[in-house]
């Protein structure tokens, strides 16, 4: 398996017309992307064209939410089977955006994580801290409090099949970025914490960094030791950008 992985969050960004486009452009690129896992995060109404798309590729397809739930009464949810028919082999858990805009809690994406890995489908673990708590000197601590919830309610030992992604609150969509030696500490951190409970399990988690990575960021980034990739936003949503951040990865 590829070292790294570099990973691209549509968010809630697509057309028929703008997916087809990037999808095209993915397809023709990647073959030249060769250290790197692609994985694309398009939003639910595209996952089939996506699947389709993508078939012949070497490229991965998650999904950016999910129900905990397996299936029923929730109006407006998508279930984990109904992702893994259309070929999704990654979900984002706790993107700081559910967070803030939907209330996921901890114990909520607790549940995500848990419901994703009985599927055999492999949790992306969104943590990281907003401005304020870094400015008061929290980060380490709401970083891995994030983790430690995860752990408390899945085992240490889940983290074999899980990838964590380091996003700072303040630096996704805003054009900050960590610099590779903040990133760097908190992604060591959370390799320690994890070493704590799970020692078998730390060496080998891949965790990204995302927040504002773009092609001419993403190679420092990547050179640091405990960095095994990227999360990407915005610079997803063009096949370049997204490539030569995939090219990046050594
Ligand atoms: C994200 O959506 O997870 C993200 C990191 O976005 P951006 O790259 O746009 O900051």
């Amino acid at each position: 398996m590829a070292k790294m992985i570099v990973a691209g969050n549509w968010k809630m960004n697509a057309s028929k017309e703008t997916v087809a486009a990037l999808l095209k452009g993915l397809k023709q690129g990647a073959l030249a992307v060769k250290n790197a896992q692609l994985v694309v995060f398009p939003p639910f109404p595209y996952l089939a064209q996506t699947q389709i798309e993508l078939a012949d590729t070497r490229i991965a397809i998650g999904v950016q939410n999910i129900c905990a739930a397996d299936n029923g009464a929730y109006t407006g949810e998508v279930s984990l089977a109904m992702a893994k028919e259309f070929g999704v082999s990654y979900v984002l858990v706790g993107h700081s955006e559910r967070r803030a805009l939907y209330a996921e809690g901890d114990a909520q994406v607790a549940l995500k994580f848990m419901a994703t890995q009985a599927m055999q489908i492999t949790p992306i673990l969104c943590v990281g801290e907003t401005l304020e708590q870094r400015e008061q000197g929290l980060t380490i601590s709401v970083v891995t409090g994030q983790i430690q919830a995860v752990i408390d309610a899945a085992g240490g030992a889940s983290f074999a099949n899980a990838v964590v992604a380091y996003e700072p609150v303040w630096a996704i969509g805003t054009g900050l970025t960590a610099s590779p030696a903040q990133a760097q500490e908190v992604h060591q951190a959370i390799r320690a914490h994890l070493e704590r409970v799970a020692p078998e399990q730390a060496a080998g988690l891949k965790i990204l960094y995302g927040g504002s990575v773009t092609a001419s960021s993403a190679q420092e980034l990547f050179a640091q030791a405990d960095i095994d990739g990227g999360l990407v936003g915005g610079a997803s949503l063009q096949a370049d950008s997204f490539l030569a951040i995939g090219q990046a990865a050594k």
